[in-house]
């Protein structure tokens, strides 16, 4: 068996939940160990489409409540960790686009009107027009109206890897994890057979939550599995977009953002409304076709003779809601020595680990003297998915 371990946190699951929380508490003197049992970000994170909301797209219709404007700060938090001025170092993350953009194709207007009453968006919103226009957009056939959001859109692999190397020697790639008890309490893992004490085990195993707790033998909380069927494309003749384009109903018709390809060329990745309920339903190509359809009739002057299309199916794990609400706060339950939560956003991260902060604070968990980490097997970074997906 391998020599066993002690730490102040262990975590399980090296997505931007587990890997934020890592920095944070490092940075405040907590010895940590984080345990990943497959690549880096690998699970949804790199397969999110990288936006800092800051709740405008909830504001489109009416959602946003005051318990959930803790997402409003969110854009504000990054953008400072960014600079390098904030709770984190991120400077050198690649920053894709400093805004994301909300686009009205037609006469829409009248679906605005609450939007722009509303907290999350007031004073914070502009029209933008001709060179303004996000590049894919300023074509003289371009009718509709595109307004400015303040938030913004990160290159996720250069975030992943900045995190990762924020994380120092404390990042173990393991496959079985095994609960260690004594007394009956959880005092921390068995992980590939190599025990790991702790004053606190975290789980931000992101869809793995659900089959750690079973193994822990815990009930709550419950977990949910959102599907999704995103679009990539690839093409020459691709330029960046960062929006949301609005149709008739409460969600974007679909959100575009765009990735930049390892050959120079411009990815879209397209989610929204095309990547739910219908889209899910849809086979591959009926899907591409969906989809194609789709950014045709919203940019027609664009030639996609070229483009190359595929899709993913990925599921977004969030704690149970009734109906399938989406959540728009971090959410972390605890349970004596085990914290287990999901940041439900990519954005809320900072969130997350606030809540961790907070019930370490209130435990009066403080950083203990733990002998010097030996060198651990290293999980790998996970890679873009377009990468994989249109190489
Ligand atoms: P994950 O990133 O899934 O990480 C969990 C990690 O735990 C994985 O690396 C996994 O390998 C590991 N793991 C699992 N089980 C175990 C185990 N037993 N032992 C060890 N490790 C384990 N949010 C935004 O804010 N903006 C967006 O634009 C956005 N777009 C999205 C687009 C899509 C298509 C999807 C699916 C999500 C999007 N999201 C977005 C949501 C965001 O991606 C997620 O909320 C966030 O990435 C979840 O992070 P996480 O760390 O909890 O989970």
């Amino acid at each position: 068996m391998s020599q066993s371990l002690s730490t102040d946190v262990l975590i399980v699951g090296g997505g931007i939940a587990g890997l934020w929380l890592n920095a944070r508490l490092r940075q405040q003197g907590f010895a940590t160990v984080l345990v990943e049992c497959g690549s880096l970000g690998g699970g949804q994170s790199l397969k999110s489409q990288g936006i800092i909301h800051g709740g405008a797209k909830y504001a489109l219709h009416g959602a946003l409540t005051g318990a959930s404007e803790a997402i409003a700060d969110m854009p504000r938090r990054w953008r400072e960790a960014l600079a390098g001025t904030g709770e984190l170092n991120l400077a050198g993350v690649r920053i894709l686009s400093d805004a994301h953009y909300l686009w009205s194709p037609g006469t829409l207007a009248g679906n605005l009107t609450s939007f722009f009453a509303s907290k999350a968006v007031r004073g914070r919103v502009d029209q933008v027009k001709g060179e303004q226009l996000p590049p894919a957009l300023q074509h003289p056939k371009f009718k509709g109206k595109v307004y400015r959001l303040a938030e913004l859109v990160l290159d996720v692999p250069s975030l992943i890897a900045r995190l990762a190397e924020l994380a120092g020697d404390g990042l173990l790639a393991a496959r079985q994890i095994e609960p260690l008890r004594e007394d009956g309490e959880l005092c921390g893992l068995i992980v590939d057979g190599r025990e790991i004490r702790a004053q606190r085990v975290v789980l931000s195993a992101g869809a793995g939550n659900a089959a750690l707790l079973a193994a822990l033998g815990v009930e709550q909380p419950a977990q949910q599995l959102r599907p999704l069927h995103m679009v990539l494309a690839k093409g020459p003749a691709l330029k960046p977009l960062y929006a949301h384009c609005l149709g008739g109903g409460p969600k974007p018709r679909v959100t575009v953002t765009t990735h930049p390809a390892a050959d120079g060329q411009w990815v879209w990745y397209l989610g929204g409304d095309l990547a739910e309920a219908d889209g899910v339903a849809r086979d591959e190509s009926a899907q591409i076709q969906a989809a194609q359809k789709e950014m045709a009739a919203l940019l027609p002057w664009v030639d996609q003779s070229q483009t190359r299309w595929a899709t993913l199916r990925v599921d977004r794990a969030e704690p149970a809601q009734s109906g399938l609400v989406r959540p728009d706060n971090a959410f972390l339950a605890e349970q004596q020595r085990l914290l287990v939560g999901w940041p439900t956003k990519l954005a809320l991260a900072p969130d997350f680990a606030d809540r961790v902060l907070a019930s370490l604070q209130r435990d009066g968990v403080q950083p203990a003297t733990h002998a010097p980490l030996p060198e651990l097997p290293r999980p790998a970074l996970g890679q873009p998915i377009w990468e994989a997906l249109l190489p």
